[in-house]
């Protein structure tokens, strides 16, 4: 290369993308396994619509629990981080999906016990720091979409509650060059090493989902256990005292969505088996209580073969009802730093 040559790439100005940008969906989940079960039907549909689908694992998932009594040992508790590395590899194979991450913290155990106590876990981490880690991921993979569970994390879990918040701040700074600059390249308005050398430029996603389950498919479950002969997880046990059937409820209204407030129902008919395959991968955590196996793969194509999502910030204008998460965005080119173009527009859509 000549001097000319060189002077000639130094004025000339620096295209942050060079490379044609693929639609991407980014999920956001606490463990391994939890996006099977939530999203697992959204992500394979969108792998074959031809969507780049990237997985975030927050955790590990080392303090789970152990299912199948053969494999109940210290030993697999010891390296249960590793087993379930394994585990979600071979359900990404079913699902179709090759790129996943994993934030590095570990699990946080349950509410109160020992483990979400542990320094190192999830629920102790620094929040702008955990933020920062997903905003770095954002940045890498530049996503048009990002779900996340809400408020509540879904049912409770710490691990599903940080989760939240982190996917939730990583939506809302990834654009603003203010946050991390240390990730950024100069030319982007950061304060890192140079594009050419791995600094990022800011990107600002399209829009942000939560995951729900909408309060019809509590009543429609409840039913199909009655029909076998058994009682709903979805009812307070029959010795609860008052106080106890009203925390029950109390959860159970966090966990589920009015069905009126859905904003997006994905049909993932099509999708089932890869889900079916995905779940029977995640081999330490499938007990017969899994409300997969207890329905059966019939029963689910049946009657709940839809992902349900509340969209909770929107800066594109999209559908009120949607059957797709890029429902929107077909069609339109981000720009450089991602929808920051037309200026954002917040839906103000929050799940309940
Ligand atoms: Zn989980």
């Amino acid at each position: 290369m000549t001097e000319t040559d060189t002077e000639t790439e130094t004025d000339a100005p620096t295209p942050p993308r060079p490379a044609p940008h693929v639609p991407t969906l980014m999920t956001v989940h606490a463990h391994p396994d939890d996006e099977t079960i939530g999203t697992g039907g959204t992500m394979a549909k969108a792998v074959r619509d031809g969507r780049r689908v990237v997985l975030v694992t927050c955790t590990r998932g080392e303090m789970g629990e152990i299912v199948v009594p053969d494999m109940d040992t210290p030993d697999n508790h010891r390296r249960l981080g590793e087993i379930r590395a394994g585990e979600l590899e071979g359900a990404m194979a079913a699902l179709g999906v090759t790129e996943w991450e994993n934030l590095g913290y570990r699990d946080s155990d349950m509410m109160g016990r020992s483990g979400n106590q542990d320094a190192r876990c999830f629920w102790q981490a620094d929040l702008d720091e955990a933020i920062g880690r997903l905003v770095f991921l954002v940045r890498t993979y530049r996503p048009d979409v990002i779900t996340t569970y809400n408020d509540f994390g879904g049912y409770g879990h710490p691990d599903h509650i940080r989760t939240h918040l982190v996917a939730v701040g990583a939506f809302a700074r990834a654009g603003d060059p203010s946050w991390y600059p240390q990730q950024l390249a100069p030319e982007h308005g950061g304060t890192g090493v140079p594009e050419a050398d791995g600094g990022l430029a800011p990107w600002t996603p399209a829009k942000l989902y939560e995951q729900a389950i909408p309060a019809s498919v509590r009543q429609g479950m409840a039913e199909r256990m009655e029909a076998l002969g058994e009682r709903s997880w979805w009812s307070p046990p029959d010795d609860a005292t008052p106080e106890q059937v009203a925390e029950f409820e109390a959860n159970a209204a966090r966990m589920l969505v009015p069905d009126e407030l859905i904003t997006t129902r994905v049909d993932i008919a099509d999708a089932l088996d890869q889900r079916w395959d995905a779940i029977k991968a995640h081999v330490t955590q499938i007990s017969d209580d899994n409300p997969f196996v207890r329905f059966g793969k019939d029963a689910w194509a049946e009657y709940w073969h839809h992902e349900a999502y509340v969209r909770r910030e929107s800066r594109v204008l999209a559908p009120d009802q949607e059957a797709d998460l890029f429902d929107g965005l077909d069609g339109r080119e981000p720009g450089p730093y991602g929808w920051t173009d037309p200026a954002p527009v917040a839906t103000g859509t929050t799940a309940r």
